[in-house]
């Protein structure tokens, strides 16, 4: 087996949509792509978390593929990370099971996010409820000390902690108790037209949403019609001005620039000035990431390779985990 000395990490983004967008890229892939540097990394396509809202099978298999190459043309190095696709690797929902009979219907009925999605779906699956078992799942099968995910998914992480631990009390050390690595400054992108939500690839939201495959001109012009706040000071102030704060933080992610610096140099100037500049940074941080996106999808055949070396990769560390806990729990 390929063993690594480097400290290991995990996480994931779900096929829910033909692109990723700028929260995915700023509040995942980027440091996805930071950690592939110092750390033996599993990053994956979760096309089974996909189908626990309505999903049409063309669109999913489309979308997995589209994710893969995205998370290559952000800066994913096949020959650093590896690369898989969840449903390619039977142990996650095999774990999951073991993982939800660990898991109380209060703790899986509490999530922030299955009363968000539930709310806004008319046919609920149980596999929207019991999808931080599958998360779990997920992460503890490579025993990673740190999993990179957005604000939204600190209260899964938290959960997969607990159940790490309860599994560990209860049949013995298994299981790594991960770390989250939320940044702060970059964990939550927010809608450019509804600055109180999260920018989502479920909502149907396409003017409030940057995705990573939008073309300059449309680019531009979302984020020229960004809703701004109430005056006219370009203040970092998520409370009083959080349409400016976003844009911002988007700004100062793009840039690698603190956003003091940022407010320093548009003292005097108006919302108006920052949002051409910022729509000409973005079409310049974002049209390569596009255009290499594009040409990967060329070559599907090579883009399958490196899913399928990934799942292989995934498979033999996976396995071993899996085999532990199902010695542990009795199955024979
Ligand atoms: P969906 O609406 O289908 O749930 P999503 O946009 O929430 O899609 P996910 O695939 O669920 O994206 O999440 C992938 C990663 O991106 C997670 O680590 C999540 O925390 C992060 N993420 C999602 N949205 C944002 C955002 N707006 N800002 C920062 N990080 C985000
Ligand atoms: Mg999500």
């Amino acid at each position: 087996m390929t063993t690594s000395s480097l400290p290991r990490t995990v996480s994931g983004i779900q096929a829910t949509s033909d692109s990723l967008h700028l929260g995915n890229f700023i509040g995942a892939l980027q440091q996805f792509v930071a950690h592939q540097e110092s750390h033996d990394a599993f990053y994956f396509i979760a096309n089974m978390h996909a189908i626990t809202v309505e999903q049409d099978p063309t669109d999913l298999r489309e979308r997995t593929l589209r994710t893969a190459a995205q998370f290559i043309a952000a800066g994913l190095d096949p020959e650093k990370s590896t690369i898989f696709v969840q449903s390619q690797v039977p142990a996650h929902p095999q774990l999951s099971w073991v993982l939800e009979c660990t898991t109380s219907m209060g703790e899986a009925s509490r999530m922030t996010q299955f009363k968000d999605k539930s709310a806004k779906q008319e046919h609920v699956s149980l596999g929207l409820l019991t999808y931080p078992a599958l998360m779990a799942a997920d992460i503890l099968l490579y025993n990673p000390q740190m999993v990179p995910v957005g604000e939204d998914q600190r209260q899964h992480l938290e959960l997969t902690r607990n159940l790490a631990e309860r599994f560990n009390y209860r049949f013995g050390e298994t299981f790594v108790v991960p770390e989250a690595q939320i940044l702060k400054a970059t964990a939550k992108i927010y809608d450019l037209q509804n600055p109180g939500a999260k920018m989502s690839k479920s909502l149907p939201s396409p003017q409030g949403r940057i995705d990573l495959l939008d073309d300059a001109k449309s680019l531009t012009k979302k984020i020229k019609s960004a809703v701004t706040d109430d005056g006219k000071e370009i203040a970092y102030d998520p409370q009083a001005k959080p349409g400016v704060s976003n844009l911002l933080t988007i700004y100062s992610s793009l840039t690698s620039r603190p956003v003091d610096d940022i407010v320093a140099d548009y003292e005097g100037k108006m919302y108006g000035h920052l949002k051409v500049d910022l729509a000409e940074i973005a079409v310049e941080s974002l049209a390569p990431v596009r255009e290499r996106t594009e040409e990967l999808l060329q070559d599907r055949a090579q883009l399958q390779a490196i899913l399928d070396a990934g799942a292989a990769k995934a498979n033999e560390i996976a396995e071993v985990t899996l085999r532990d806990v199902y010695d542990k729990v009795g199955f024979v």
